[in-house]
């Protein structure tokens, strides 16, 4: 009974699809759900390999190499025998002419992703090859249902499988608490560590990321991340050094993170603030347009700026000589004082400071 459950297969599956080919080429059809003994399928078989030569020949263009096909000699049923079921998983890796989330074949595909591979296997128990590809345009959230296609797979690809899966426990091991797209991180954890969304944080990563000197040890947006966490937590530098998985010598973590957060700092303000502050980011024409209609009638086309301090509430620090001159004593409170610089309706042209909290306006207007 065994053996001869054995000898007969299925070939209801993608991987059968050249059989139900060559039986309509000869003018008949097969059913849906299609067993055949072992001998009619290499029989088949052989035909395919005639007519791909023949085809071969006529068209000259060369088609890929089936994997199996120096098997194809032996007798009866080696060609499958080398395989190994792969319980309890589905796909059977020939799958470069379709998308792996909705199996339809034709529409505009990209290849998959390291990521997006192990996200099938662990998620959806669907073995993909390297060279399964998806819906460049995005289809389906959830893969469309494959049970009546099991895995069956060679020594070949289950080395490749093994390495791609101790890549992805690396991957996992060594990740650090926001990287782009994992799939996994929500927006509101973006916002709650960085106070920004996941689409904002990329808009900045791509305003820094050309100014930045390739690192291996540190990407933009990570950079970035750590960058906005250390000023919406105040964690210490050495804290966000393990949640980043900085990996270097425990006295050098904090000092690596610290010259990140300074570097992200310069970069992003070389990238936007000479083009949104400052008397050159506007030209003078520019300027005038900020007229309001009660500043046109008293200056007409000449030039109106307003000048006023203000200021920012800040911590009381722990250095004496700091915290002194934070403090203001008509505020009862430490804080930094800057002044703003602004066109009549209300445009601000540059912000100049910090200044001491105890000077005055007057004082600081001479600077
Ligand atoms: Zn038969
Ligand atoms: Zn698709």
């Amino acid at each position: 009974m065994k053996t001869r459950i054995k000898s007969w297969r299925n070939v209801s599956s993608k991987r059968y699809q050249w059989i139900h080919q060559l039986v309509e080429q000869r003018g008949s059809e097969l059913e849906e759900e299609m067993i055949l003994c072992n001998k009619c399928r290499i029989s088949l078989y052989k035909e395919k390999k005639r007519n791909k030569v023949v085809r071969n020949y006529v068209s000259s263009s060369i088609e890929p190499e089936e994997g199996f096909n120096e098997n194809i000699n032996r007798e009866n049923n080696s060609i499958f025998d080398n395989r190994i079921k792969i319980e309890g998983f589905y796909g059977d890796g020939n799958d470069k002419d379709y998308c792996s989330w909705c199996l339809k074949a034709g529409t505009e595909t990209k290849a998959l992703s390291n990521i997006e591979r192990m996200l099938l296997i662990c998620d959806y128990k669907i073995y993909c090859s390297a060279n399964a590809r998806r819906c460049k345009n995005g289809c389906v959230d959830i893969p469309v249902d494959r049970s009546i296609e099991p895995t069956y797979l060679d020594h070949n690809q289950i080395y490749l499988l093994i390495n791609d899966l101790i890549c992805e426990v690396h991957r996992v091991k060594y990740m650090p608490l926001l990287v782009e797209d994992d799939g996994v991180t929500s927006e509101g954890d973006y916002v709650a560590w960085t106070g920004w969304n996941l689409s904002q944080l990329k808009d900045m990563t791509s305003l820094i990321s050309p100014r930045m000197h390739k690192s291996k040890h540190r990407q933009p947006f990570e950079a970035l991340c750590m960058y906005w966490i250390k000023l919406k937590t105040n964690l210490s530098f050495r804290q966000i050094g393990t949640l980043f998985k900085v990996q270097s010598k425990e006295e050098s973590i904090r000092k690596r993170v610290e010259d990140s957060f300074h570097a992200i700092s310069n970069y992003l303000y070389d990238a936007i603030v000479p083009s949104h502050l400052g008397i050159n980011h506007l030209s003078r024409a520019l300027a005038i347009t900020h007229h309001t209609a009660y500043t046109t009638t008293f200056f007409g086309s000449s030039l109106a700026l307003i000048w006023d301090g203000t200021y920012i509430y800040c911590n009381k620090s722990e250095d004496h000589k700091l915290q002194q001159e934070t403090y203001s004593g008509q505020k009862s409170r430490h804080l930094v004082k800057f002044m703003s610089i602004i066109l009549p309706d209300g445009y601000i042209l540059d912000l100049i400071g910090p200044f001491k909290a105890k000077d005055n306006d007057a004082k600081i207007s001479k600077v």
